[in-house]
């Protein structure tokens, strides 16, 4: 099916996968060997293992192609261009020397293949935070030196978040630089993950958006957007969930910092809905459904909520039509779909 209808706004997609073939083998390997201790790894990725499915063989050519294929997969659904992303979990499942170097050569090859398209692709680099202060100078570099647009962390990394002040010269290098970190999904930590096993509840369906939207509320209760009060966040899934929490969050919040039950819980500058608010933006990938748009939208301010599609997992050309049918006015239609994209990454 090909959209050829003309419009007046480029379809700018904000959360599209990609791989290197030097990272797809070293997950095979892993995935061989079982020499991470990830639950979450195995469910995402062991397809592999039965690679004649034809899903899992469809996904694993797609995501690493970056030339014919995938152009001609955009113009097909009328995609103008696509913001890449190192697919879950990218570097974050390897030890921090290998996992510095590998976020090194992937940012390189993305801004190889940006430079032979750059009208049609852009991209966020990949960081270590194994190593911080190495994904920090990493996060420079890509920005300064390759033109790539931010950062995407992929969630959790071996269960540890973000929250945790060893992690924040990365945030602070993101401020300095104006650029947004994109907190993609990953599934649930190691620590969490057990009881949506056996369910397969882990991954895209629920858990994805269980352990990214606690990720972002451990940002937020963390206290790092006072800390780093222009820092920016980019949430996929229209802000996996939060949304819909916001008048709870905040006033369950008040009364446990009025409680002082925790140490881990201090009072902040502001309501925690106030930085979902101004610190944070939203993709709609992977959810093409009106109600929960127009929600987000109106909550958040339709400044803050960006077209997505997830390709090559959710390449769903009739999707586009959908969106492309939202009960917007054509100002706010091409802000969802190209303005804001343009302004947020700085396209
Ligand atoms: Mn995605």
């Amino acid at each position: 099916m090909t959209i050829t209808a003309p419009r007046a706004y480029k379809r700018i997609a904000t959360e599209e996968g990609w791989a290197t073939p030097e990272m797809m083998k070293m997950y095979v390997k892993i995935l061989e060997t079982k020499s991470i201790n990830d639950p979450g790894f195995y469910s995402l990725w062991g397809f592999f293992g039965q690679s004649q499915a034809p899903r899992a063989l469809d996904l694993f050519n797609r995501i690493q192609d970056m030339g014919e294929r995938r152009l001609a997969d955009m113009d097909a659904a009328g995609i103008d261009m696509q913001l890449l992303l190192l697919t879950s979990p990218g570097v974050q499942v390897f030890d921090a020397p290998t996992a510095t170097a590998l976020a090194i050569s992937t940012n390189d090859q993305l801004a190889a293949t940006i430079a032979k398209h750059p009208t049609r692709f852009a991209g966020l680099a990949a960081v270590a935070p194994q190593a911080p202060q190495a994904a920090a100078r990493e996060l420079e570099r890509a920005v300064q030196q390759l033109g790539l647009k931010g950062a995407v962390i992929n969630s959790h990394t071996q269960g540890e978040y973000l929250d945790d002040e060893k992690f924040w010269d990365i945030f602070a290098a993101a401020e300095a630089l104006d650029v947004p970190i994109y907190i993609h999904p990953n599934t649930p930590s190691p620590q969490m993950i057990e009881p949506f096993l056996s369910r397969c509840l882990d991954a895209a369906i629920y858990g994805f958006a269980a352990e990214t939207g606690l990720h972002a509320l451990r940002l937020i209760l963390s206290g790092v957007f006072d800390r780093f009060p222009k820092l920016k966040i980019v949430l996929g899934h229209l802000g996996e969930g939060l949304p819909y929490w916001l008048y709870r969050i905040d006033f369950m919040h008040a009364g446990i910092v009025r409680s002082n039950r925790s140490d881990g819980v201090k009072a902040l500058k502001r309501k925690p809905s106030d930085y979902l608010r101004e610190n944070f933006y939203y993709t709609n990938s992977g959810m093409a459904w009106e109600p929960p748009i127009t929600y987000v939208q109106k909550l958040m301010g339709h400044d803050r909520v960006m077209y997505a599609m997830d390709y090559p997992y959710q390449y769903v050309a009739e999707e586009v039509t959908a969106m492309d049918n939202l009960p917007l006015s054509d100002e706010h239609k091409k802000m969802f779909f190209q303005t804001n994209a343009e302004m947020i990454f700085k396209l």
